[in-house]
């Protein structure tokens, strides 16, 4: 287990066990819905209800210590905030994975063939992964 106090506190957030122990799962799982969050959060608290989760989630996502990545037709899961990267998502098994890519290609297309001004480029790209192919 690595110890996140320091971690949440850089993001104003108090590092309560409950936080200590989502940031684990975060880590340990790199992209998790909030589902498999709450079922690994009730092995460890076992009176912690669904609402508190979402609220600690919602708070770690407006100190930007946590990520939320949507996903097409499917849950969003969440990440520990990492540097800027997009995502490619398996249809079958819904394995989410980083993956680097450079956008200034893309972006700059985007400037000469349309009018629009990007603010945001959250990237998600479907389809099999390795094993599920
Ligand atoms: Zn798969
Ligand atoms: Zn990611």
């Amino acid at each position: 287990m690595i110890n996140y106090t320091d971690e949440l506190r850089r993001h104003n957030l108090k590092a309560t066990p409950q936080r200590l122990a989502i940031s684990n799962a975060l880590h340990s799982y790199g992209h998790i819905n909030i589902d498999t969050l709450y079922e690994m959060m009730l092995k460890k608290f076992s009176s912690i209800s669904l609402a508190t989760i979402y609220k600690n989630i919602n708070l770690m996502l407006e100190n930007s210590y946590v990520q939320e990545v949507k996903i097409p037709q499917n849950k969003s899961v969440y990440e520990l905030t990492k540097s800027y990267h997009s995502h490619l998502v398996c249809t079958e098994c819904g394995v989410v994975e980083d993956i680097k890519l450079n956008m200034i290609p893309l972006l700059s297309e985007v400037t000469t063939s349309t009018t629009f001004e990007i603010s945001k480029t959250d990237l998600v790209l479907s389809g099999l992964c390795k094993k599920c192919q």
